[in-house]
């Protein structure tokens, strides 16, 4: 019986549109077209800033525009500040996910969230306190100070979970949209993962399980 269930954060609870945002944002360095990809800025960030414990990654950016083969001038560096703020500012909610998180509240559900994050996860959160209040347990990588490349968040999940209110492994479940990140590491050390698509077809996965 599932008595816990985790969400990741991106693309699961909340989005960010920055697919428009870092195109532009290749414009403004005058990278070339294909070399600044949504991919390749989200991998940096998991890399470095995402497991920082200052979760800030204007500290990471004359890295990421050396990586990028750019020298760090005052201007570029303004300019990814300025791109951060905005994307930063415009995190929403997948529309109906809160719906789904209280009705598992209320069903008398463990909630937690295992999120692979620099802090624009954390500062959404405290945007949103009625929110965060519905979730027992949130672990973001850069003040736990490791990514989900390897399973020692979902490990330190399950023990959180064994200590406090005595759930085992089985009994926990995670949804996430990234089969690598997500589904993979939480097969391995939890019970079940559910892919997350979209809020329709997890409403349809949660009822199968018997779950919602
Ligand atoms: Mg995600």
């Amino acid at each position: 019986m599932v008595r816990l269930v985790i969400f990741d954060f991106w693309n699961t609870l909340a989005k960010n549109a920055d697919g428009r945002s870092i195109e532009a944002l290749r414009r403004k360095l005058c990278l070339p077209k294909g070399r600044l990809s949504r991919t390749r800025y989200w991998d940096f960030m998991a890399r470095t800033s995402m497991v920082h414990p200052s979760g800030d990654p204007k500290r990471f950016f004359p890295r990421f525009l050396r990586t990028m083969g750019l020298a760090p001038s005052g201007e570029r560096l303004e300019t990814l500040c300025r791109f951060y703020d905005h994307i930063d500012r415009r995190t929403t909610y997948i529309a109906g996910m809160p719906a789904i998180v209280r009705q598992l509240k209320r069903r008398g559900y463990r909630l937690a969230i295992i999120s692979e994050t620099e802090n624009s996860c954390r500062s959404f959160l405290d945007r949103n306190p009625r929110f965060a209040s519905l979730f027992d347990v949130i672990l973001l990588s850069f003040e736990q100070g490791m990514n989900k490349r390897g399973d020692g968040l979902y490990r330190r999940m399950a023990s959180i979970a064994r200590r406090r209110w005595g759930i085992g492994p089985q009994e926990i479940v995670m949804i996430g949209d990234s089969p690598r990140h997500d589904i993979a590491p939480a097969r391995k050390v939890f019970g079940g993962a559910i892919r997350f698509r979209n809020t329709r077809a997890l409403r349809q996965a949660l009822r199968r399980k018997g779950i919602l």
